[in-house]
């Protein structure tokens, strides 16, 4: 059965309450009902724009238990709204199972589009726009933290991420352990606030500006990482065992050159000594 309703899913605002569309304003007066992660907080915001829409919680902790029935409501019944605590809904927030739900039962989704931090962070940071990976958030720690930011680090392009205060300086410390401390990013804080700062530039110098000035580590954070260097030698063929004990062997005795040919070639250096060998005994080095 399709439906005659639907689910629309509203962006809010990130901090400034005035970033809210005049259509989301309409929609959130005309729906039936708003299902809001956090109801008190969104409260705020709806009373500050004049909507009485009757509110209802939707959170990480409940969605996959109401989600169907949910959708089965506004199949029935009318229309209803989304909303996150601020900017796009399941952007890093609740409401995919529900939107998969919905879609599952034939009722109409329509996103009624506003901020989101991460791209009003890439559309400030100066960094290339052109195409950009959003990560979400990091996991929180361990080797499952440390891996992430190893994978993200070699991205050919630039990357998005939301960041917790407690650990902004970790994450930028992560990167440069990964990327060096020219690697360029931005750090986004409290985009559209009254302390909305943008800090630009290598890796080391913005990890210095946050070690050096707590009001730099409060807040909400995005991060932008510029893209990994571009490898000069991606293109062309690696080079030999052979070529490169031709290379090194004449210039260094020879068990240190194996271990230099070992170490470039990625291969043992037993098998890397033998050719080292056998080549001097041709040439009598
Ligand atoms: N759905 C939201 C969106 O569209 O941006 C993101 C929700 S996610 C749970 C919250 C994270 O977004 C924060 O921890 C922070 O990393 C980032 N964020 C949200 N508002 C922000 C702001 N005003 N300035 C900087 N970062 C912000």
């Amino acid at each position: 059965m399709a439906s005659e309703h639907t689910l629309y899913l509203v962006a809010t605002p990130i901090g400034h309450l005035d970033d809210i569309g005049l259509r989301a304003i309409d929609v959130l007066r005309q729906v039936d009902v708003i299902y809001a992660e956090d109801t008190r907080h969104s409260a705020r915001l709806l009373k500050a724009h004049g909507i009485d829409t009757p509110l209802q919680a939707l959170h990480e902790h409940n969605e996959a238990a109401r989600a169907e029935a949910i959708a089965q409501r506004v199949l029935e019944l009318g229309d209803a709204a989304l909303i996150s605590d601020a900017g796009t809904p399941l952007i890093s927030d609740p409401g995919y199972r529900l939107v998969g739900a919905c879609v599952s039962a034939g009722v109409r989704v329509s996103p009624v589009p506003g901020p989101s931090a991460l791209l009003a962070a890439l559309s400030g940071s100066g960094l290339p726009t052109d195409r950009f990976t959003y990560a979400g958030f990091a996991p929180a720690r361990g080797a499952a933290r440390s891996d992430w930011f190893e994978q993200m680090s070699a991205l050919p392009h630039t990357l998005v991420m939301y960041e917790s205060p407690h650990r902004i300086v970790d994450a930028v410390e992560q990167l440069q352990r990964c990327c060096g401390p020219e690697r360029q990013a931005v750090i986004a804080r409290e985009l559209t606030k009254r302390f909305e700062t943008f800090l630009r530039g290598g890796l080391h110098e913005l990890l210095l500006s946050l070690l050096g000035d707590a009001d730099q580590r409060r807040g909400e954070f995005v991060l932008v990482l510029g893209a990994a260097p571009k490898s000069d030698g991606g293109s062309s063929a690696p080079l030999s065992v052979d070529t490169l004990v031709s290379a090194i062997a004449p210039h260094l005795p020879p068990g240190k050159a194996a271990s230099v040919v070992a170490e470039l070639a990625k291969v043992p250096k037993r098998e890397a000594y033998a050719k080292v060998l056998a080549l001097r005994s041709d040439s009598d080095i």
